[in-house]
């Protein structure tokens, strides 16, 4: 576990958002592939933190990831990897946590993907 200077906290934050983007991407083919394939047993999924290069993998069934994968600010990790300064647990498993992003990772991800916000808008009058 390190600490992160608040002085360095915005760049953190960008890097992190954009680290997990990757990894996600990684991970979407895994299920992609295992449904495709209809795996029922459990399959391991890369750690989606913050940590730069983590390797760490997660096994686990395709149809437990699929509806992490559709929130667009929720991702898998392990335990030990929840960095609380940009993330928030939302679920707590014996190998894994599901985080949500909060604050500016959060705000990243909508910069990085703009196209999808009003998607998710339905139903929800602001313009
Ligand atoms: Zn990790």
């Amino acid at each position: 576990m390190s600490c992160v200077g608040a002085h360095r906290f915005m760049d953190f934050a960008s890097r992190a958002a954009r680290n997990e983007e990757f990894v996600r991407e990684v991970n979407r083919r895994i299920e992609e592939g295992a449904q495709l394939h209809g795996v029922g047993s459990a399959m391991p999924f890369h750690c989606e933190c913050a940590q730069h290069f983590c390797l760490e993998k997660i096994d686990l069934d395709a149809q437990i990831y699929e509806p992490i994968l559709s929130e667009r600010y929720r991702f898998l990790v392990v335990p030990d990897h929840v960095v609380a300064s940009v993330e928030r647990i939302v679920e707590t498993h014996e190998t894994f946590v599901v985080v949500e992003k909060v604050g500016e990772a959060r705000d990243q991800i909508d910069r990085d993907h703009p196209q999808t916000r009003h998607r998710a808008a339905e139903g929800a009058p602001d313009e």
